[in-house]
């Protein structure tokens, strides 16, 4: 037996008696020859002290112990004595009313001087990542694989509990049309053909439908191979659920109940629920957004009335084109600088805007090279729309509809970041968006692409807008996206059971028929066989307990990822492979071999 307690355990109760402990020797002090150590696990930290009338050998050897040796330690548990009248308690740890006095001591590793110090907050992430299983001992790091663990547990004893059965698909799958770039794995049993890793159990879920599972979940393993961000991983986690003969509503009152439930197991705080609905349209309408940070206000206003008959040739002309006027209102920005005014310009060209109008409202003027076009009555409609007081910073955007959201969203998010109007603000602001369109028309290539992925069910109203291109925009899908906090951390949809329409649907996303039988040829007989009316959602799990755990980064929270390259620091992967294993995969690189440098 290695330990009686791990290293949290110890109360005054305790006092008395004897007990062994083991772990990692978080810090040595050394008070006029006393050594005491602060001993660490998994747990927390116990003081240990080594007195030389305890055990003169130990007390010896305590001189010896460095940062992070591994020690098992056997001693009394005893009250912290008070020293010159003073008490020696530590508040500020569980374990700080007592200490240990060590009566023996065993040391079972050294530990080399560490290439960074654990406590130290600031430290390059290459070199976290290099050294990972040292950077996963700080507790943060620590507390963050802790909360990984719970919320997964919360989710999955939930879904248990709702009948959701959990089950494997596989890695090794087949390459299709999912949105991303796949990572391929060649076959050495099939020369020249290639699994792909999976961008989503997608195709599997369905067909377990089909299998008449019913109700699926899996806590599945992604791979997308493309450029990363800080929120992105090559490899990643959702929690993954199908379920058959299930409404939109069922499916929203299944997930508003597992991330309560989650959300109580891992932070202690009931969120409400049911949580608020909105359509893409009107989120994008009044946010310009599909994730809609709600916390920030400024909230888009409508001025097409304002301007209809405006002499101002800009905001007139958009409108004549069939476009729109909106603009919002950065409460107290009047002050910003003419950097700052720079900056947000560049946003709304970055987004596709020509410039950026603007009004300052200080010292009672409104400061503006626009305002000059504008009609009092003009003015007198804004100051009543917009809300206009002293202090404040408003806004404008001109254009098509859809661009005015865009570049108002960026501006949006932009203004909310400069004045950090979201600092520190605890509240958790979930969100339904519903109906986002069926397809996206890519207008370099000339071609329509599914916006959620060709397995979503159109809107049932709509379905007659299937039957001719120029109505394609305008079809709605029975997609959702589960958002908190201006983050989407979830996104799924009902599903196409039918073969006709499924079969359509590739035809309007470019798919011929070959293609259809050669890719999905499976999944369209399936549905031929009895394919029961199913849908399902995907909860992207990095970023959810990311943003439980308060972190900027999706990197905390997984135990060992990837750098923005997409490499593994710590074992330097991907690596080169021997010459001899691509031969029997029948893959040759057409990378050039480096050549020796010519003296
Ligand atoms: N498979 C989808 C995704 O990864 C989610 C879903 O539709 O269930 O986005």
């Amino acid at each position: 037996m290695y330990r009686t307690h791990h290293c949290n355990a110890l109360r005054p109760e305790h006092i008395g008696q004897t007990v062994t402990l083991v772990g990692w020797v978080n810090t040595v002090r050394d008070h006029h020859g006393v050594i005491f150590v602060d001993l660490r696990d998994r747990e927390g930290v116990t003081q240990c002290v080594f007195r030389t009338e305890e055990n003169s050998a130990a007390a010896g050897e305590s001189h010896e112990l460095r940062a992070e040796d591994v020690v098992q330690v056997t001693g009394r548990v005893s009250e912290r004595p008070e020293i010159e009248g003073k008490s020696t308690v530590n508040a500020s740890i569980a374990t700080g009313e007592i200490e240990i006095v060590v009566t023996g001591l065993t040391v079972l590793n050294k530990s080399e001087v560490l290439p960074f110090q654990l406590d130290k907050d600031q430290l390059g992430e290459d070199l976290r990542l290099k050294y990972r299983y040292l950077d996963l001992r700080r507790p943060r790091m620590a507390r963050n694989l802790r909360m990984r663990h719970l919320v997964a547990k919360a989710a999955r004893d939930f879904l248990d509990e709702q009948g959701f059965l959990e089950i494997e698909t596989p890695i090794l799958s087949k390459s299709t049309p999912e949105g991303a770039r796949d990572f391929l794995v060649p076959s050495r049993l099939n020369p020249g053909k290639f699994y792909a890793l999976p961008q989503a159990p997608q195709q599997y879920k369905q067909l377990l439908m089909v299998a008449g599972v019913e109700r699926y979940f899996q806590i599945a393993r992604c791979f997308r191979d493309e450029d990363l961000r800080a929120d992105r991983q090559p490899e990643f986690t959702q929690i993954d659920i199908e379920a058959s003969f299930i409404t939109e509503e069922d499916i929203f009152a299944l997930i508003e109940g597992m991330l309560a439930r989650v959300f109580k197991a891992a932070r202690g705080v009931e969120i409400p629920v049911p949580f608020e609905r909105i359509t893409w349209r009107e989120a994008m309408d009044r946010y310009g957004s599909d994730k809609p940070e709600r916390r920030c206000g400024m909230e888009f206003v409508d001025l097409g009335e304002v301007f209809k008959d405006s002499t101002f040739k800009v905001f007139r002309g958009a409108l004549d084109n069939g476009g729109v006027v909106k603009a919002l209102n950065a409460k107290g920005f009047a002050c910003v600088t003419t950097g700052q005014i720079n900056r947000l310009t560049e946003i709304a060209q970055e987004a596709g805007a020509k410039g950026l109008a603007y009004i300052k409202v200080e010292n009672g003027e409104w400061k503006s090279p626009i305002v000059k076009f504008f009609s009092d009555a003009e003015k007198a409609a804004l100051t009543e729309k917009l809300a206009i007081e002293e202090g404040d910073l408003i806004l404008f955007g001109a254009d098509k509809w859809i661009n005015v959201c865009n570049v108002l969203g960026r501006i949006r998010l932009e203004v909310a970041s400069v004045q950090e109007l979201l600092k520190d603000d605890p509240r958790l602001d979930f969100l339904w968006v519903t109906e986002f369109p069926l397809l996206d028309h890519d207008s370099e290539e000339d071609k329509w692409n599914a916006v959620h992925h060709p397995f979503t069910r159109p809107v049932a109203g709509d379905l007659a807008l299937l039957e001719n291109e120029a109505t394609f925009d305008q079809i709605r899908a029975v997609a959702y996206d589960v958002v908190l906090n201006g983050c989407e951390i979830g996104g799924g949809s009902l599903r196409i059971h039918e073969p006709d329409l499924q079969s359509k649907m590739f035809g309007i996303l470019g798919v011929d028929e070959e293609h259809q039988a050669s890719m999905f040829g499976h999944l369209l007989s399936a549905f031929r066989f009895g394919a029961p009316p199913h849908g399902g959602i995907a909860l992207g799990f990095d970023r959810l307990v990311m943003l439980i755990c308060g972190e900027d980064s999706i990197r905390d929270v997984i135990a060992f990822p990837k750098n923005n390259k997409g490499q593994e620091v710590m074992n330097g992967c991907p690596a080169e492979v021997d010459f001899k294993q691509l031969r029997e995969l029948y893959v040759k690189s057409t990378v050039q071999e480096k050549k020796p440098v010519q003296s």
